[in-house]
């Protein structure tokens, strides 16, 4: 009997499962099992409005088996089955679902084997594995069953067959073990089981298999048990999966599990969201947010994304454009049935449905965060211990196109409530002549706590908020307001709290600007200003920048970048009205010689102050010594 010819395109496609070197061949399992269960979706659909049928949903099911001494897997399905012409169109030409542009994507690279790992191609994929495969089929209404059959790419023939009922059977003839592959191992009930799982646990008919199980044996005695294997037919498939049930009748133990095995955390998650979308797109979505942060969240091995199905049917791992990069944490799963099983990596960024789904998923996140803040302040407070350096990240990236929707969700220490707060609580707490939201960065709380700059406006009982992380400043820079309220540094610039009367005053006095003239000749360029400090109250020096770079992020950049070293200016603060001050002025007219000294070791303390290196840290070491000895 003479060989069809596949068409062209399948031939390629054909070509490349055969030859195929993609590692994730198991997946073939997935797609076979799928088109079973759509044949059933098929039939158990017509046998709504066709008494013939004689069937309802519950009759339908997949069966799989295997046979080590043939060396073959049987799906067989009670579907809506093929007729000759369904075959020659469905197995002979490539898939005509029209989303997988075959000939874009695999192009004449053989070895472009993403195309499958992605999305696998349908029934071609068990190419992957087999080296010969049978389709034994009757379709629902037809008196005569077919045989398709097909060794890959020499062709295929179809013949008249015997077959009692409706349906279809794909035997799928596995080819030889070769050192780098172990087709023999979906021979093998434990792995079948597993891929089952894996893939498809939730296609909505049963997936049947006989299984070997033991048990103890009738009669012996319980102390001295004895066992004996006996073989059952079992459903591999929990086949509901926990985000179509609706949310009240779900436990929270069982979402809980439901997340650490999905994700492998030991730690249940912190929140749990379930979505459940009907209009443009409709889908599903269980969205949590981890009650941990994963060891390697900051680092480049940690990847983003939602697990997408179709109609429960895993299509993709970790879907990235489902998620924002500010909220890479979210896990959870994606179902939507308008979404195609066959759709290409390329395509699905393009998705319209997926974008709609996306930006609901991203509604959905916020809301919760900002009900969790509200109603859970403690919860909130965990969930930012965890995740808020990303969401500050996300304030900044993209040149703040995020901040609006983000900025309402940052917490930050608070000087004056000594706990962590919301940028919307600090705002409401101003008083009416405050004008700006103030900051101080540092190293850690306690240290920006004794930093002397931010003496005065805790006296007068402003709160400031307390910049621990590198990120915190370019967050409140790229802000720059909130509500309306610049944010300013306490620790640099002026203080914008003073009267115009208290600035007058603060003008320099005639002998005070000589003393300036001469710190700052005796400093160098390396000080661009000596000045009167309007901050300080107790202390007699300190450092502060101009607009712009502060030395928090001066640090951090050097850290991050050494190769291109940025200095933010250095504008030395003394205060006029400390007793220290007084000495100086006296050197500066007396002894130009100790007044030099003097200088330096009032520059080298600002430095101290302000966690910046000191240019000569032993020559300040021989100073202090100098003065202790006197
Ligand atoms: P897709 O499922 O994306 O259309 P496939 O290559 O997997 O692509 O399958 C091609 C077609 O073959 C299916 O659309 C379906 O019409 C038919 N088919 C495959 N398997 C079966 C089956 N078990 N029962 C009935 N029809 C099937």
């Amino acid at each position: 009997m003479a060989k069809k010819q596949f068409k062209a395109e399948s031939k390629r496609l054909l070509d490349l499962m055969v030859n195929s070197i993609y590692t994730h061949k198991e997946i073939f399992l997935r797609e076979i099992i799928s088109n079973a269960s759509d044949a059933c979706d098929k039939l158990s659909y017509k046998a709504l409005t066709d008494d013939s049928v004689g069937m309802t949903r519950k009759d339908f099911h997949i069966d799989l088996s295997v046979s080590p001494d043939e060396r073959t897997i049987t799906v067989r399905d009670n579907g809506i089955g093929m007729d000759k012409e369904d075959l020659e169109n469905n197995l002979g030409v490539i898939a005509s679902s029209g989303s997988f542009k075959f000939k874009q994507e695999v192009g004449d690279d053989a070895k472009n084997t993403d195309v499958i790992g992605q999305f696998g191609v349908g029934f071609y994929s068990a190419f992957m594995v087999a080296d010969k495969i049978t389709v034994t089929t009757k379709k629902f209404g037809s008196d005569t069953a077919y045989q398709w059959q097909s060794s890959g790419v020499d062709g295929y023939t179809i013949t008249e067959c015997d077959k009692d009922s409706v349906g279809t059977d794909i035997v799928m003839h596995l080819k030889p073990d070769t050192d780098d592959e172990n087709y023999g191992e979906y021979l093998q009930e434990w792995k079948l089981q597993d891929l089952i799982r894996r893939y498809s646990d939730y296609i909505r008919f049963p997936i049947r298999m006989e299984v070997t199980k033991s048990r103890k044996k009738e009669g012996s005695p319980d102390d001295k048990p004895e066992y004996e294997s006996y073989r059952e037919v079992e459903t591999l498939n929990s086949m509901v999966p926990i985000w179509q049930r609706r949310k009240s009748s779900v436990k929270k133990e069982e979402y809980d599990k439901f997340y650490r095995d999905k994700f492998s955390d030991y730690t249940d998650p912190q929140s749990v969201i379930a979505v459940s979308a009907e209009g443009t797109v409709t889908y599903k979505a269980l969205l949590f947010i981890p009650g941990a942060t994963p060891f390697d969240f900051y680092s480049k091995d940690y990847e983003k994304g939602l697990q997408l199905y179709s109609n429960g049917v895993l299509i993709m791992d970790k879907c990235a454009d489902l998620v924002p990069e500010y909220y890479r944490f979210i896990r959870g799963v994606v179902d939507s049935p308008d979404l195609s099983l066959n759709i290409s990596r390329e395509l699905l960024q393009h998705d319209r449905q997926l974008k709609v789904i996306a930006a609901n998923i991203e509604k959905k996140i916020k809301a919760e965060l900002v009900k969790m803040m509200k109603d859970d302040r403690p919860g909130y407070e965990t969930f930012w211990k965890n995740f808020g350096r990303q969401l500050k990240y996300g304030v900044v990236g993209e040149y703040g196109a995020h901040k609006d929707a983000l900025q309402d969700l940052l917490l930050f220490y608070s000087s004056t409530e000594k706990k962590l707060v919301s940028l919307d609580e600090y705002v409401s707490r101003m008083k009416e002549d405050q004008k700006t939201i103030y900051y101080a960065a540092g190293e850690n709380v306690s240290v920006i706590d004794k930093l002397p700059q931010i003496e005065g406006l805790k006296d007068d009982g402003v709160e400031i908020l307390y910049f621990t992380e590198e990120v915190d400043e370019f967050a409140a820079q790229i802000m720059h307001s909130y509500k309306d309220k610049e944010f300013r540094s306490a620790l640099d610039g002026k203080s914008e709290e003073k009267s115009d009367e208290q600035k007058d005053a603060d003008k320099p006095a005639d002998e005070s600007k000589a003393v300036f003239d001469f710190v700052k000749e005796a400093l160098g360029d390396g000080v661009k200003e000596v000045k009167a400090s309007d901050k300080l109250k107790s202390h007699p020096v300190c450092l502060s920048a101009g607009e712009g770079l502060s030395f928090e992020m001066e640090k951090y950049l050097n850290a991050v970048q050494p190769e291109h070293p940025v200095k933010a200016d250095r504008i030395l603060e003394l205060n006029t009205a400390h007793p220290a001050f007084a000495a100086l002025s006296k050197a500066v007219a007396d002894d130009t010689a100790t007044a030099k000294k003097y200088a330096t070791l009032l520059y080298d303390q600002a430095l101290l102050i302000a966690g910046l290196p000191l240019d000569d840290p032993s020559g300040y070491t021989d100073l202090v010594c100098e003065l202790l000895m006197k």
